[in-house]
């Protein structure tokens, strides 16, 4: 709870109307997509780095904790304030201030909607790639606590990849710059890189300084259907092996495009699964690429292969991809949404691995993704009503980490750790890492006031 001395100092810093403490706001930002809510003790708008600065030396005085928050699409808690205090939500920080066309750059404020950032630099025939599935509402604040990445990583990488410099706000409160305007630096430590990925614990994003590429001349659109999900697989590992780097590779089983054609109704295929592929570049290049992924998803038995043919085709196929997380609740009310990543080559091993645990364990588990980056979302199906499905649906999540390890892989290539993965961390990371790591979120937090409760077990926490 927070004192009213607090609640008063918190309306100076950011203004009456840029701070509430309404049930009604109160219950909005204690949620994000994992669906657990935490109420926070209030929620602050603030509109500069030199209110979020204030905001935080407060929270230092008085020790409660802030949790920044983006559009809360997070889909691992990272934004929830699992102990109480005050959400810093940057939806009001949100300007593009200015695309540099010479020098391929651009400077953007946290709350900027990815989507509408990528429309801007495209008047200036600039492309940003990072495309997160939450692309249309999620802000380049959140991709860049999170490092989001989406269907395009494939051939651009990553947030990380297209963020030269940031300005942020430490928790102790000052205001620094990290990184460069330049294309290159590498003066001190990489505290752009450290911050990328952080999860909103280590500082509080308020600027950011992004490369961006030129938009591509062309680009085509192929969907692909295969009999099963192991044989599109096969296709996928055979691209990445014939060293084609598409810029898009991804991959939807049969029980998740049943679900999403039962909302969009676009004429996807009823059985089997199929590959959504993109190649870009040059007219000649792009097609010529689509024409040898063509011949190796044939070789893998593909049994259709249809062209998007217009702009409203390729539009609808990519409404449908980005619509399957949601529509899979029509089989269960409750979804455990993993993100793994396993090295290229072992996807086939992947996908039949969770074929058997899936069998073990008595549950529909749905899996779709990056998978020409070994991504792949793992959707563990359940209804919480039901005891027995729900204790099975938590041991197959176990299973699947397992699996992904012992492949030599990730347990989140995109989601990032938060409060659902927190437990598991140390499954993948040894204990001096995770001292490490910690000895990092000390130096930069002694009072654990930013976005406590996250990343490290509770029995870490320290
Ligand atoms: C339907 C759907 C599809 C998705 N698809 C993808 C996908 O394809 N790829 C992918 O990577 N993710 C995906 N996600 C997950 C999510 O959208 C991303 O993690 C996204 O980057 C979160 O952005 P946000 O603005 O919603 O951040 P929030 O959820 O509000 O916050 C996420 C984290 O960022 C921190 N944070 C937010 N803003 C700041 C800031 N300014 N400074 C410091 N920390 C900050 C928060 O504290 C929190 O830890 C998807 C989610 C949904 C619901």
């Amino acid at each position: 709870m927070l004192r009213d001395g607090v609640k008063e100092e918190l309306k100076k810093i950011a203004g009456e109307t840029n701070v509430s403490f309404s049930k009604e706001d109160l219950i909005c930002y204690s949620y994000d997509a994992t669906n657990s809510p935490y109420p926070p003790d209030a929620v602050v708008f603030p509109r500069s780095s030199a209110e979020v600065s204030s905001i935080l030396k407060l929270a230092n005085s008085e020790r409660f904790p802030v949790i920044p928050r983006g559009a809360g699409t997070g889909a691992s808690g990272g934004s929830l304030p699992v102990e109480g205090g005050v959400v810093l939500s940057t939806e009001r920080m949100n300007a593009i201030i200015g695309i540099d066309a010479d020098n391929l750059t651009a400077v953007v404020e946290p709350g900027v909607v990815t989507w509408e950032f990528q429309q801007e630099a495209e008047k200036f025939g600039l492309f940003y790639p990072p495309d997160p599935s939450s692309l249309k509402f999620s802000t380049i604040g959140g991709n860049i606590a999170e490092c989001a990445g989406g269907p395009r990583a494939v051939k651009y990488g990553v947030t990380r990849d297209y963020v030269l410099g940031l300005e942020v706000v430490l928790p102790t409160g000052e205001i620094v710059d990290t990184g460069v305007v330049t294309a290159k630096g590498v003066v001190g430590y990489d505290l752009t890189r450290l911050m990328v990925g952080s999860e909103g614990t280590l500082g509080v994003v308020t600027k950011a300084v992004l490369r961006l590429v030129p938009m591509p001349e062309y680009s085509v659109t192929v969907q692909a259907v295969f009999p099963s999900l192991r044989d599109a697989a096969s296709a996928v590992a055979g691209v990445i092996k014939a060293m084609i780097i598409p810029s898009t590779l991804e991959i939807v089983d049969s029980v998740s495009t049943r679900c999403v054609e039962e909302y969009v109704r676009i004429g996807l295929p009823k059985d089997g699964a199929f590959l959504l592929m993109e190649a870009d570049g040059t007219k000649a290049a792009a097609l010529g690429e689509m024409e040898r992924m063509k011949r190796i998803c044939l070789d893998n038995g593909a049994s259709r292969m249809d062209e998007a043919v217009d702009k409203k085709a390729v539009k609808d196929l990519w409404k449908a991809r980005r619509a399957i997380s949601a529509s899979l609740y029509r089989i269960r009310p409750g979804k455990i949404n993993e993100d793994v990543v396993v090295p290229r080559s072992r996807i086939v091993e992947l996908i039949t691995g969770i074929e058997t645990i899936a069998r073990k364990r008595g549950l529909l588990i749905a899996c779709f993704g990056h998978a020409g980056d070994g991504n792949v979302h793992v959707n563990v199906m359940y209804d919480g009503k039901d005891e027995r499905e729900a204790a099975e649906a938590k041991t197959a999540v176990t299973d699947v980490f397992e699996l992904v390890l012992k492949l030599g892989g990730t347990l989140s290539g995109e989601h990032g750790v938060g409060i659902t993965k927190a437990p598991y961390l140390g499954m993948e990371l040894g204990q001096p890492l995770i001292d490490a790591m910690k000895s990092i979120k000390k130096a930069l937090d002694p009072n654990g006031i930013l976005n406590p409760g996250k990343i490290f077990p509770r029995s870490h926490a320290g």
